[in-house]
């Protein structure tokens, strides 16, 4: 599903300005009105603002920008989850967020990039050791985690597969990258925005077929796509090709 950021931004920008056209029609019906009127207009305006930073001043003033775009999506989060509408409410959000990080890396990509994957797009079946190794998949074709495997490979890709999304923040930040392409639930997605907005965040929402944490997939192509737009090429003279696990394993 390839949600667009249409959602949130009505809410986000849309209240600012509503808000702005209020305030300005009470001060004409009411000029008495004028001093507290006015400040909650400029306010106002300063929150619609906010939302048209492009580029490179996004990138300037991210966290700030991030901190308000967060407390707005938590403040209506739980309206939308009451009428059943809180994923595509994230989703937006996370497309919102995308649409950002892409106007600020159109100018210069991105240097080191760090790929995020869950642990549960590899098959619940499957004994190979991905999370140590990501070169230990046997490539059987039955998971997206093959796809990761050979793109690691091939093109120096940093991938790390993780059971724990908060962990697996945490240990990017270390390593501080210039880029974060995280694929999760949008849940996840959203927490790892809001409180690693240090570092900027492209998000690929996980498919749940099979629902929460089990076989979940997610639209390759999309990072590979978006792996050729925002990240620098990385030399690929030390990869060893013999690390390839050839082994084999049955359901
Ligand atoms: S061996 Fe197959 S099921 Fe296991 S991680 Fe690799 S592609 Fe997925």
């Amino acid at each position: 599903m390839n949600t667009t950021p249409t959602f949130f931004l009505m809410f986000r920008r849309g209240i600012p300005l509503i808000g702005i056209a209020l305030s300005l029609m009470v001060i004409w019906i009411y000029p008495a009105s004028l001093g507290w009127a006015l400040l909650a207009a400029v306010a106002l305006a300063a929150e619609a603002v906010a939302t048209f930073g492009t580029g490179g001043s996004y990138l300037v003033n991210r966290q700030t920008t991030i901190r308000w775009d967060g407390y707005w999506l938590q403040v209506l989060r739980p309206l939308f989850k009451s009428i059943n509408l809180e994923d595509p409410w994230l989703r937006s959000f996370c497309a919102w967020n995308n649409r950002r990080v892409s106007s600020a890396l159109s100018a210069k990509k991105a240097h080191k990039v760090i790929l995020l994957l869950p642990h549960c797009i590899q098959l619940t079946k499957c004994k190979s050791h991905v999370v140590e190794n990501l070169q230990s998949c046997f490539r059987c074709g039955k998971c997206v985690v093959e796809n990761a495997a050979t793109a690691a490979l091939k093109y120096n890709w940093d991938v790390r597969i993780s059971p724990r999304s908060r962990a697996a923040y945490a240990e990017a930040r270390k390593s501080r990258p210039s880029l974060i392409i995280a694929i999760a639930c949008p849940d996840r997605l959203v927490k790892g925005v809001t409180k690693l907005s240090e570092i900027p965040s492209y998000t690929i929402p996980l498919e749940m077929p099979h629902g929460m944490c089990v076989d979940t997939t997610f639209d390759f192509h999309r990072l590979s796509q978006a792996m050729i737009t925002f990240a620098e090429l990385r030399s690929t003279s030390k990869i060893q090709p013999l690390q390839i696990n050839t082994g084999t394993w049955d359901i």
